[in-house]
Protein backbone atom coordinates (compact mmCIF):
# COMPACT_ATOMS: atom_id res chain seq x y z
CA UNK A 1 0.00 0.00 0.00
CA UNK A 2 1.25 3.05 -1.25
CA UNK A 3 0.12 6.63 1.33
CA UNK A 4 3.02 8.90 -0.66
CA UNK A 5 0.97 11.94 -1.39
CA UNK A 6 -2.22 10.03 -0.92
CA UNK A 7 -5.22 11.91 -0.12
CA UNK A 8 -6.62 10.80 3.15
CA UNK A 9 -9.23 10.71 5.81
CA UNK A 10 -9.34 9.41 9.45
CA UNK A 11 -12.97 9.57 10.78
CA UNK A 12 -13.13 9.29 14.60
CA UNK A 13 -10.38 11.63 16.58
CA UNK A 14 -9.95 9.44 19.14
CA UNK A 15 -7.17 7.56 20.08
CA UNK A 16 -7.17 4.96 17.56
CA UNK A 17 -7.75 8.22 14.84
CA UNK A 18 -5.23 10.35 15.72
CA UNK A 19 -2.15 7.28 15.96
CA UNK A 20 -3.57 6.42 12.36
CA UNK A 21 -3.69 10.45 11.02
CA UNK A 22 0.53 10.32 12.72
CA UNK A 23 1.32 7.27 10.99
CA UNK A 24 -0.20 8.72 7.49
CA UNK A 25 1.31 11.47 7.75
CA UNK A 26 4.51 10.18 8.65
CA UNK A 27 4.39 7.75 5.13
CA UNK A 28 3.77 11.05 3.16
CA UNK A 29 0.09 11.14 3.11
CA UNK A 30 -2.33 14.49 3.20
CA UNK A 31 -4.71 13.93 6.09
CA UNK A 32 -7.27 15.39 7.04
CA UNK A 33 -9.26 14.02 10.12
CA UNK A 34 -13.27 14.38 11.30
CA UNK A 35 -15.06 13.81 13.93
CA UNK A 36 -18.87 14.49 15.06
CA UNK A 37 -17.55 15.89 18.39
CA UNK A 38 -17.04 20.30 19.01
CA UNK A 39 -13.55 21.46 18.20
CA UNK A 40 -13.30 22.64 21.58
CA UNK A 41 -13.53 18.96 22.62
CA UNK A 42 -11.09 17.25 19.96
CA UNK A 43 -8.12 19.23 21.74
CA UNK A 44 -5.31 16.31 20.96
CA UNK A 45 -6.49 16.26 17.42
CA UNK A 46 -6.37 19.86 17.02
CA UNK A 47 -2.60 20.20 18.42
CA UNK A 48 -1.95 17.70 15.11
CA UNK A 49 -1.94 20.62 12.96
CA UNK A 50 -3.38 18.30 10.54
CA UNK A 51 -6.56 19.68 8.63
CA UNK A 52 -9.88 18.95 10.88
CA UNK A 53 -12.97 18.63 9.97
CA UNK A 54 -15.29 19.17 12.89
CA UNK A 55 -18.65 19.28 14.82
CA UNK A 56 -19.77 16.80 11.85
CA UNK A 57 -18.84 15.18 8.38
CA UNK A 58 -18.48 16.74 5.16
CA UNK A 59 -19.74 14.46 2.74
CA UNK A 60 -17.84 16.02 -0.09
CA UNK A 61 -15.03 15.45 1.89
CA UNK A 62 -15.56 11.51 1.82
CA UNK A 63 -15.84 11.83 -1.97
CA UNK A 64 -12.24 13.36 -2.73
CA UNK A 65 -10.37 10.32 -1.03
CA UNK A 66 -7.60 8.22 -2.27
CA UNK A 67 -7.94 6.06 1.56
CA UNK A 68 -10.62 6.43 4.24
CA UNK A 69 -9.30 5.07 7.46
CA UNK A 70 -11.90 4.51 10.05
CA UNK A 71 -11.65 4.28 14.07
CA UNK A 72 -13.53 1.08 15.32
CA UNK A 73 -16.08 3.58 17.46
CA UNK A 74 -17.34 4.77 14.38
CA UNK A 75 -20.28 2.76 12.60
CA UNK A 76 -19.18 0.97 9.42
CA UNK A 77 -22.63 1.54 8.07
CA UNK A 78 -22.32 5.51 8.32
CA UNK A 79 -23.93 7.22 4.96
CA UNK A 80 -20.56 8.99 4.10
CA UNK A 81 -18.44 5.86 4.12
CA UNK A 82 -21.42 3.61 2.46
CA UNK A 83 -21.27 6.54 -0.48
CA UNK A 84 -17.15 6.58 -0.37
CA UNK A 85 -17.15 2.63 -0.57
CA UNK A 86 -19.98 2.81 -3.80
CA UNK A 87 -17.69 5.45 -5.89
CA UNK A 88 -14.95 2.55 -4.93
CA UNK A 89 -12.76 4.44 -2.45
CA UNK A 90 -10.73 2.23 -0.05
CA UNK A 91 -12.38 2.23 2.83
CA UNK A 92 -10.55 0.42 6.09
CA UNK A 93 -10.44 0.10 9.61
CA UNK A 94 -7.18 1.46 11.47
CA UNK A 95 -6.77 -2.43 12.50
CA UNK A 96 -6.34 -2.98 8.54
CA UNK A 97 -3.85 -0.24 7.59
CA UNK A 98 -1.55 -1.12 10.58
CA UNK A 99 -1.36 -4.60 9.43
CA UNK A 100 -0.42 -3.64 5.95
CA UNK A 101 2.59 -2.46 7.61
CA UNK A 102 3.42 -4.32 10.66
CA UNK A 103 6.12 -6.86 10.35
CA UNK A 104 6.36 -10.44 11.69
CA UNK A 105 3.85 -12.73 12.99
CA UNK A 106 0.11 -11.39 14.23
CA UNK A 107 -2.01 -13.22 17.21
CA UNK A 108 -5.26 -12.11 16.61
CA UNK A 109 -7.84 -12.77 19.61
CA UNK A 110 -11.75 -12.01 19.48
CA UNK A 111 -14.40 -13.56 21.94
CA UNK A 112 -17.40 -11.29 23.54
CA UNK A 113 -15.69 -11.54 27.02
CA UNK A 114 -12.12 -12.49 28.36
CA UNK A 115 -10.67 -10.57 24.92
CA UNK A 116 -7.91 -7.92 27.29
CA UNK A 117 -7.51 -10.97 29.71
CA UNK A 118 -6.23 -13.02 26.64
CA UNK A 119 -4.26 -11.10 24.79
CA UNK A 120 -2.38 -9.52 27.89
CA UNK A 121 -2.08 -13.20 29.20
CA UNK A 122 -0.85 -14.85 25.48
CA UNK A 123 1.71 -11.42 25.13
CA UNK A 124 3.20 -12.34 28.55
CA UNK A 125 3.41 -16.46 28.11
CA UNK A 126 5.06 -15.22 24.28
CA UNK A 127 7.59 -12.91 26.36
CA UNK A 128 8.29 -15.58 28.96
CA UNK A 129 9.06 -18.15 25.81
CA UNK A 130 11.61 -15.55 24.65
CA UNK A 131 9.85 -14.36 21.43
CA UNK A 132 10.55 -10.41 20.54
CA UNK A 133 6.48 -9.33 21.88
CA UNK A 134 4.48 -6.14 20.74
CA UNK A 135 1.14 -6.38 22.29
CA UNK A 136 -2.01 -3.88 20.75
CA UNK A 137 -5.12 -3.34 19.68
CA UNK A 138 -8.34 -3.07 21.17
CA UNK A 139 -6.09 -3.74 24.46
CA UNK A 140 -5.12 0.13 24.40
CA UNK A 141 -2.57 0.80 21.93
CA UNK A 142 -3.62 1.52 18.79
CA UNK A 143 -2.21 -1.27 16.63
CA UNK A 144 -0.84 1.43 13.84
CA UNK A 145 1.43 2.74 17.03
CA UNK A 146 2.98 -0.57 16.69
CA UNK A 147 4.31 -1.16 12.82
CA UNK A 148 7.55 1.23 13.43
CA UNK A 149 9.07 -0.87 16.47
CA UNK A 150 7.79 -4.11 15.02
CA UNK A 151 10.55 -6.34 13.22
CA UNK A 152 10.47 -9.40 10.97
CA UNK A 153 10.72 -11.53 13.99
CA UNK A 154 8.04 -10.02 16.28
CA UNK A 155 4.99 -11.81 17.34
CA UNK A 156 2.51 -8.98 17.44
CA UNK A 157 -0.38 -10.19 19.97
CA UNK A 158 -3.74 -8.39 18.93
CA UNK A 159 -7.10 -7.84 20.70
CA UNK A 160 -10.06 -7.29 17.66
CA UNK A 161 -13.16 -6.28 18.94
CA UNK A 162 -16.15 -7.11 16.57
CA UNK A 163 -16.02 -3.48 15.17
CA UNK A 164 -12.61 -3.74 14.43
CA UNK A 165 -13.25 -6.86 12.57
CA UNK A 166 -16.19 -5.53 10.68
CA UNK A 167 -13.57 -3.02 9.04
CA UNK A 168 -11.10 -5.61 7.79
CA UNK A 169 -9.85 -6.52 4.30
CA UNK A 170 -6.63 -8.98 3.98
CA UNK A 171 -5.80 -8.51 7.74
CA UNK A 172 -4.39 -12.07 8.47
CA UNK A 173 -3.71 -13.25 11.78
CA UNK A 174 -1.07 -15.95 11.65
CA UNK A 175 -2.81 -17.26 15.17
CA UNK A 176 -6.62 -16.05 15.06
CA UNK A 177 -8.37 -16.76 18.62
CA UNK A 178 -12.25 -17.22 19.48
CA UNK A 179 -12.95 -17.14 23.23
CA UNK A 180 -16.34 -17.27 22.97
CA UNK A 181 -19.48 -15.89 21.08
CA UNK A 182 -22.35 -14.40 22.88
CA UNK A 183 -24.62 -11.72 22.25
CA UNK A 184 -23.13 -8.29 22.96
CA UNK A 185 -23.62 -4.73 20.58
CA UNK A 186 -26.58 -6.44 19.12
CA UNK A 187 -27.44 -2.62 18.95
CA UNK A 188 -24.43 -2.31 16.54
CA UNK A 189 -24.77 -5.49 14.55
CA UNK A 190 -28.24 -6.03 14.12
CA UNK A 191 -28.63 -9.56 14.99
CA UNK A 192 -26.55 -12.24 16.45
CA UNK A 193 -26.44 -13.61 13.01
CA UNK A 194 -24.36 -10.30 11.73
CA UNK A 195 -22.44 -10.61 15.21
CA UNK A 196 -21.18 -14.05 14.36
CA UNK A 197 -20.36 -13.48 11.02
CA UNK A 198 -18.34 -10.27 12.08
CA UNK A 199 -16.21 -12.27 14.70
CA UNK A 200 -15.89 -15.09 12.14
CA UNK A 201 -13.61 -12.46 9.60
CA UNK A 202 -11.14 -13.08 12.37
CA UNK A 203 -10.16 -16.04 9.99
CA UNK A 204 -11.54 -15.24 6.55
CA UNK A 205 -8.22 -14.08 5.26
CA UNK A 206 -6.36 -17.26 6.61
CA UNK A 207 -4.74 -19.88 4.84
CA UNK A 208 -3.94 -23.82 5.52
CA UNK A 209 -1.02 -23.30 7.17
CA UNK A 210 -2.58 -20.52 9.55
CA UNK A 211 -4.40 -21.88 12.73
CA UNK A 212 -7.34 -21.07 14.51
CA UNK A 213 -7.75 -21.92 18.02
CA UNK A 214 -11.78 -22.03 19.04
CA UNK A 215 -13.35 -22.93 21.99
CA UNK A 216 -15.05 -26.43 22.22
CA UNK A 217 -17.85 -25.35 24.49
CA UNK A 218 -18.76 -22.63 22.23
CA UNK A 219 -21.66 -23.01 19.53
CA UNK A 220 -20.54 -20.76 17.37
CA UNK A 221 -16.85 -21.45 17.73
CA UNK A 222 -17.93 -24.92 16.83
CA UNK A 223 -19.89 -23.81 13.80
CA UNK A 224 -16.93 -21.59 12.42
CA UNK A 225 -14.77 -24.73 13.03
CA UNK A 226 -16.26 -26.25 9.70
CA UNK A 227 -15.87 -22.57 7.74
CA UNK A 228 -12.14 -21.78 8.90
CA UNK A 229 -9.71 -22.30 5.73
CA UNK A 230 -7.15 -22.81 8.74
CA UNK A 231 -5.85 -25.81 10.57
CA UNK A 232 -8.03 -25.99 13.28
CA UNK A 233 -7.38 -26.45 17.54
CA UNK A 234 -9.83 -26.41 20.18
CA UNK A 235 -9.49 -25.87 23.09
CA UNK A 236 -12.05 -27.43 26.28
CA UNK A 237 -12.44 -27.14 30.11
CA UNK A 238 -14.81 -29.46 29.84
CA UNK A 239 -13.81 -32.50 27.61
CA UNK A 240 -10.39 -34.11 25.32
CA UNK A 241 -10.42 -32.83 21.91
CA UNK A 242 -8.21 -34.17 19.07
CA UNK A 243 -6.08 -31.41 18.55
CA UNK A 244 -5.59 -28.58 20.64
CA UNK A 245 -5.26 -27.64 24.78
CA UNK A 246 -7.70 -29.02 27.35
CA UNK A 247 -8.32 -29.89 30.95
CA UNK A 248 -8.34 -33.21 32.18
CA UNK A 249 -8.42 -34.20 36.00
CA UNK A 250 -7.12 -30.67 36.95
CA UNK A 251 -4.25 -30.77 34.67
CA UNK A 252 -4.11 -28.12 31.78
CA UNK A 253 -3.09 -30.90 28.79
CA UNK A 254 -1.98 -29.60 25.32
CA UNK A 255 -2.90 -32.32 21.98
CA UNK A 256 -0.71 -31.48 18.76
CA UNK A 257 -2.17 -33.80 17.16
CA UNK A 258 -1.02 -37.22 17.40
CA UNK A 259 -0.23 -37.22 20.99
CA UNK A 260 -0.98 -35.36 23.71
CA UNK A 261 1.09 -33.93 26.87
CA UNK A 262 0.44 -32.13 30.28
CA UNK A 263 2.11 -28.51 30.44
CA UNK A 264 0.79 -27.56 33.72
CA UNK A 265 -1.29 -28.38 36.78
CA UNK A 266 -4.55 -25.69 36.38
CA UNK A 267 -3.82 -25.53 40.28
CA UNK A 268 -1.05 -23.10 39.60
CA UNK A 269 -3.21 -20.49 37.58
CA UNK A 270 -3.40 -17.21 39.75
CA UNK A 271 -6.33 -16.55 37.45
CA UNK A 272 -9.10 -16.88 39.50
CA UNK A 273 -12.45 -18.55 38.29
CA UNK A 274 -13.29 -21.41 36.11
CA UNK A 275 -13.52 -18.80 32.94
CA UNK A 276 -10.19 -17.84 33.05
CA UNK A 277 -9.29 -21.49 32.67
CA UNK A 278 -10.59 -21.42 29.14
CA UNK A 279 -8.74 -17.95 28.59
CA UNK A 280 -5.23 -19.95 30.09
CA UNK A 281 -6.04 -23.08 27.67
CA UNK A 282 -6.57 -20.62 24.63
CA UNK A 283 -3.18 -18.71 25.40
CA UNK A 284 -1.22 -22.04 26.18
CA UNK A 285 -2.75 -23.46 22.87
CA UNK A 286 -1.55 -19.93 20.63
CA UNK A 287 2.01 -20.26 22.71
CA UNK A 288 2.83 -23.83 21.62
CA UNK A 289 1.66 -23.41 18.25
CA UNK A 290 3.90 -20.65 17.46
CA UNK A 291 6.85 -23.02 19.05
CA UNK A 292 7.11 -21.83 22.41
CA UNK A 293 8.54 -24.47 24.75
CA UNK A 294 6.05 -26.00 27.46
CA UNK A 295 8.23 -25.05 30.57
CA UNK A 296 8.75 -21.03 29.63
CA UNK A 297 4.63 -21.10 29.03
CA UNK A 298 4.01 -22.97 32.32
CA UNK A 299 6.77 -20.09 33.37
CA UNK A 300 4.57 -17.38 32.20
CA UNK A 301 1.33 -18.64 33.21
CA UNK A 302 1.96 -18.92 36.88
CA UNK A 303 3.60 -15.57 36.47
CA UNK A 304 0.49 -14.02 35.61
CA UNK A 305 -1.74 -11.90 37.58
CA UNK A 306 -5.00 -10.36 36.86
CA UNK A 307 -5.30 -7.49 34.32
CA UNK A 308 -6.58 -4.21 36.33
CA UNK A 309 -10.23 -4.51 37.25
CA UNK A 310 -10.88 -8.28 36.10
CA UNK A 311 -11.52 -10.21 39.14
CA UNK A 312 -8.00 -8.50 40.25
CA UNK A 313 -6.81 -9.14 44.13
CA UNK A 314 -6.28 -5.76 45.91
CA UNK A 315 -5.31 -6.38 49.45
CA UNK A 316 -6.09 -8.78 52.28
CA UNK A 317 -6.88 -6.90 55.42
CA UNK A 318 -6.79 -8.78 58.63
CA UNK A 319 -8.38 -12.24 57.27
CA UNK A 320 -10.57 -10.57 54.64
CA UNK A 321 -9.58 -10.11 51.15
CA UNK A 322 -10.59 -7.33 48.52
CA UNK A 323 -11.32 -8.15 45.02
CA UNK A 324 -11.89 -4.92 42.07
CA UNK A 325 -13.79 -6.56 39.15
CA UNK A 326 -15.01 -3.21 38.05
CA UNK A 327 -15.09 -4.54 34.48
CA UNK A 328 -17.86 -6.75 35.25
CA UNK A 329 -19.69 -3.98 33.82
CA UNK A 330 -22.36 -6.31 33.13
CA UNK A 331 -25.09 -9.08 34.28
CA UNK A 332 -22.97 -11.70 32.85
CA UNK A 333 -19.64 -10.57 33.99
CA UNK A 334 -20.97 -10.34 37.63
CA UNK A 335 -22.08 -14.21 37.10
CA UNK A 336 -18.77 -14.87 36.00
CA UNK A 337 -17.10 -13.29 39.22
CA UNK A 338 -19.34 -14.72 41.65
CA UNK A 339 -18.86 -18.65 40.58
CA UNK A 340 -15.27 -17.98 40.77
CA UNK A 341 -15.80 -17.84 44.54
CA UNK A 342 -16.35 -21.09 46.00
CA UNK A 343 -16.83 -21.43 49.56
CA UNK A 344 -20.69 -20.82 50.40
CA UNK A 345 -21.87 -17.41 51.99
CA UNK A 346 -18.24 -15.53 52.05
CA UNK A 347 -18.82 -13.22 49.65
CA UNK A 348 -19.76 -9.37 50.47
CA UNK A 349 -21.01 -8.52 46.49
CA UNK A 350 -21.22 -4.21 45.66
CA UNK A 351 -23.24 -3.94 43.19
CA UNK A 352 -24.91 -1.36 41.46
CA UNK A 353 -24.26 2.09 38.91
CA UNK A 354 -25.86 2.93 36.18
CA UNK A 355 -28.13 0.24 35.16
CA UNK A 356 -28.36 -1.09 31.20
CA UNK A 357 -32.28 -2.16 31.15
CA UNK A 358 -30.38 -5.27 32.99
CA UNK A 359 -32.72 -7.89 34.17
CA UNK A 360 -30.49 -8.78 37.57
CA UNK A 361 -32.61 -11.58 38.71
CA UNK A 362 -30.20 -14.18 36.97
CA UNK A 363 -27.86 -13.13 39.88
CA UNK A 364 -30.12 -14.71 42.75
CA UNK A 365 -29.23 -18.09 42.72
CA UNK A 366 -25.33 -17.29 43.50
CA UNK A 367 -25.87 -14.36 45.69
CA UNK A 368 -28.50 -16.44 47.88
CA UNK A 369 -25.51 -19.66 47.59
CA UNK A 370 -22.42 -17.60 48.35
CA UNK A 371 -23.00 -14.02 49.57
CA UNK A 372 -23.60 -12.92 52.97
CA UNK A 373 -24.67 -9.79 51.91
CA UNK A 374 -25.24 -7.33 48.85
CA UNK A 375 -24.17 -3.45 49.40
CA UNK A 376 -25.71 -1.56 46.51
CA UNK A 377 -24.54 1.72 44.81
CA UNK A 378 -25.51 4.23 42.27
CA UNK A 379 -28.41 5.15 40.37
CA UNK A 380 -29.71 1.38 40.07
CA UNK A 381 -30.16 0.17 43.67
CA UNK A 382 -33.98 0.27 43.74
CA UNK A 383 -34.36 -1.49 40.67
CA UNK A 384 -31.59 -4.11 41.66
CA UNK A 385 -32.87 -4.29 45.41
CA UNK A 386 -36.25 -4.87 43.58
CA UNK A 387 -34.62 -7.74 41.28
CA UNK A 388 -32.80 -9.59 43.92
CA UNK A 389 -35.94 -9.80 46.46
CA UNK A 390 -34.61 -10.99 49.72
CA UNK A 391 -32.49 -13.75 48.85
CA UNK A 392 -29.86 -11.86 50.36
CA UNK A 393 -29.49 -9.47 52.62
CA UNK A 394 -29.09 -6.04 50.74
CA UNK A 395 -27.80 -2.63 52.51
CA UNK A 396 -28.77 0.56 49.98
CA UNK A 397 -25.04 2.32 50.94
CA UNK A 398 -25.60 4.53 48.16
CA UNK A 399 -21.91 5.36 46.84
CA UNK A 400 -19.10 3.21 46.65
CA UNK A 401 -16.88 4.90 49.76
CA UNK A 402 -19.65 4.43 52.30
CA UNK A 403 -20.32 0.68 50.53
CA UNK A 404 -16.66 -0.86 51.36
CA UNK A 405 -17.07 0.70 55.01
CA UNK A 406 -20.31 -1.18 55.02
CA UNK A 407 -19.29 -4.52 53.74
CA UNK A 408 -16.03 -4.23 55.96
CA UNK A 409 -18.34 -3.78 59.20
CA UNK A 410 -20.13 -7.12 58.26
CA UNK A 411 -17.42 -9.02 57.26
CA UNK A 412 -15.73 -11.88 59.48
CA UNK A 413 -12.65 -13.71 59.03
CA UNK A 414 -12.58 -15.36 56.00
CA UNK A 415 -14.76 -13.36 53.87
CA UNK A 416 -13.98 -11.33 50.42
CA UNK A 417 -15.13 -8.13 49.58
CA UNK A 418 -16.16 -8.33 45.67
CA UNK A 419 -16.89 -5.19 43.85
CA UNK A 420 -18.44 -6.82 40.98
CA UNK A 421 -21.35 -3.74 40.13
CA UNK A 422 -23.43 -5.75 37.08
CA UNK A 423 -23.90 -1.98 35.94
CA UNK A 424 -22.15 1.02 33.58
CA UNK A 425 -19.96 3.20 35.95
CA UNK A 426 -21.29 6.75 34.32
CA UNK A 427 -23.57 7.57 37.15
CA UNK A 428 -21.11 8.44 39.34
CA UNK A 429 -17.68 7.67 37.29
CA UNK A 430 -16.24 8.58 34.34
CA UNK A 431 -15.67 4.87 33.73
CA UNK A 432 -15.31 1.39 34.40
CA UNK A 433 -10.81 2.31 35.24
CA UNK A 434 -11.95 5.14 37.01
CA UNK A 435 -14.69 3.17 39.40
CA UNK A 436 -12.10 -0.10 39.92
CA UNK A 437 -9.21 2.79 41.28
CA UNK A 438 -11.67 4.58 43.48
CA UNK A 439 -12.25 1.26 45.28
CA UNK A 440 -8.54 0.51 45.41
CA UNK A 441 -7.63 3.80 47.06
CA UNK A 442 -10.54 3.19 49.62
CA UNK A 443 -9.73 -0.44 50.30
CA UNK A 444 -5.96 0.74 50.44
CA UNK A 445 -6.76 3.59 52.72
CA UNK A 446 -8.14 1.00 55.44
CA UNK A 447 -5.21 -0.34 55.62
CA UNK A 448 -3.23 2.86 56.69
CA UNK A 449 -5.25 3.56 59.36
P1 LIG B 1 -13.07 -8.21 27.13
O1 LIG B 1 -11.81 -7.52 26.72
O2 LIG B 1 -13.54 -9.20 26.08
O3 LIG B 1 -14.16 -7.32 27.64
P2 LIG B 1 -11.92 -8.89 29.74
O4 LIG B 1 -10.72 -9.78 29.81
O5 LIG B 1 -11.73 -7.43 29.91
O6 LIG B 1 -12.66 -9.19 28.37
O7 LIG B 1 -12.99 -9.41 30.79
C1 LIG B 1 -14.26 -8.77 30.88
C2 LIG B 1 -15.17 -9.48 31.88
O8 LIG B 1 -15.58 -10.72 31.31
C3 LIG B 1 -14.45 -9.80 33.20
O9 LIG B 1 -15.03 -9.05 34.24
C4 LIG B 1 -14.70 -11.27 33.44
O10 LIG B 1 -15.59 -11.47 34.54
C5 LIG B 1 -15.39 -11.82 32.19
N1 LIG B 1 -14.59 -12.83 31.46
C6 LIG B 1 -13.23 -12.89 31.26
N2 LIG B 1 -12.91 -13.96 30.53
C7 LIG B 1 -14.05 -14.62 30.23
C8 LIG B 1 -14.38 -15.81 29.50
N3 LIG B 1 -13.45 -16.55 28.90
N4 LIG B 1 -15.69 -16.16 29.42
C9 LIG B 1 -16.65 -15.43 30.01
N5 LIG B 1 -16.41 -14.30 30.74
C10 LIG B 1 -15.14 -13.90 30.85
Amino acid sequence: MHLESKRTLVVGAAKSGIAAAKFLRSRGAWVTITDRRRVDELTEAAALGIALEAGGHRAETFLEQDVIVVSPGVPWSMPELVAAREKGINVIGEAELASRFLQGKIVGITGSNGKTTTTALTGAVLKAAGFRVQVGGNIGTPLVSLVETSTPETINVVELSSFQLESIRELHPNVAVVLNVTPDHLDRHGDFAAYTAAKARIFENQTPEDIVVLNAEDAACRAYAHAAPSRVMMFSRLHEVAAGAFLQDADIVFCPGEYSYTVMEAEEIKLKGAHNVENVLASVCAALCLGAEATRVRQGVRDFKAVEHRLEFVIKLGEVEFYNDSKATNVDAAIKALEAFDPPGKLLVILGGKDKDSDYTPLKQLLKQRARAVFLIGAAIEKIAEHLGDVVPIVRSGTLDIAVRDAVRRSRPGDTVLLAPACASFDQFENFEHRGRVFKQIVRSLGTV
